[in-house]
């Protein structure tokens, strides 16, 4: 899969380009495979113009909110997500924990409101160049792992996000990747086989990059933000015109 992560930026504008150049370069297998993330105020527009033009690209949204706290001003749950038109979430994005202190009771109360609703979960997690630098990567991975075990998930794929790679231009060695990756799937594999759908890299993915990574055993897809902007650079990824 391939998933176009907006974070927050975009318009009404840039998405009907954005969807209008996607439908002239992506033929329906390959749109199939996409998965775009707007802020959740364009949802319900991006689902209209996808249906309008028949494509078959599949919408998520970037947050979802927990329904332990019934009046929340301002959130957005489960069913108002899949009412805009959303069939996927994304969970754990390190920006969300990093500026809204999402920690893992809230983590999984998001996972079980999602799930609830049958949205399929992107579970993201990452080190910090901090625990990266003191060896700390798996033992980080698997802490952030724990809570897929209690959540009683829909079905799921978790997203391989080193906290450094997001928005830096860099991206670890690629054995690095493949081997982190292995670690992932023997890990959520030794809790829970049910549901899920695999583990994707995200961080710095673009169109010079994109196939090497792709091509590691156990990557089974891409989370792209910055590069995902530009939908001819987002085809590119998805169709492997390799800039390199
Ligand atoms: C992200 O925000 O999930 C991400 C991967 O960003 P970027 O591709 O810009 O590093």
């Amino acid at each position: 899969m391939f998933i176009a992560n907006w974070k927050m930026n975009g318009s009404l504008p840039m998405l009907f380009h954005w969807l209008e150049e996607a439908s002239k370069t992506l033929d329906k297998s390959a749109q199939k495979k996409c998965i775009l993330c707007p802020p959740a105020c364009f949802l319900y527009e991006a689902s209209n113009m996808i249906k309008g033009k028949e494509l078959s690209i599949s919408l998520g949204a970037q947050n979802i909110d927990s329904t332990v706290i019934p009046s929340l001003t301002g959130g957005i749950d489960g069913v108002m997500l899949k009412e805009l038109g959303a069939k996927y979430v994304l969970i754990g994005h390190s920006e969300r924990r990093k500026f809204f202190n999402e920690e893992n009771q809230l983590l999984l109360e998001k996972l079980q409101s999602a799930s609830k609703e049958g949205l399929r979960i992107i579970f993201c997690i990452g080190e910090s160049l901090k625990d990266k630098e003191e060896g700390k990567t798996i033992k980080v991975l698997k802490q952030q792992l724990g809570i897929l075990n209690d959540a009683g998930l829909n079905k799921f794929m978790v997203a391989y996000e080193p906290v450094w790679a997001i928005g830096s231009g860099e991206i670890p060695k690629l054995e690095d990747i493949e081997n982190i990756h292995k670690q992932i799937i023997e890990e959520v594999g030794s809790f829970r086989k049910e549901g899920f759908l695999g583990v994707l890299y995200g961080g710095s993915v673009d169109s010079f990059n994109s196939r090497q990574i792709l091509s590691l055993k156990g990557v089974q897809g891409l989370l792209i933000g910055g590069a995902s902007l530009e939908c001819k650079e987002f085809c590119n990824v998805v169709l492997g015109n390799n800039q390199n």
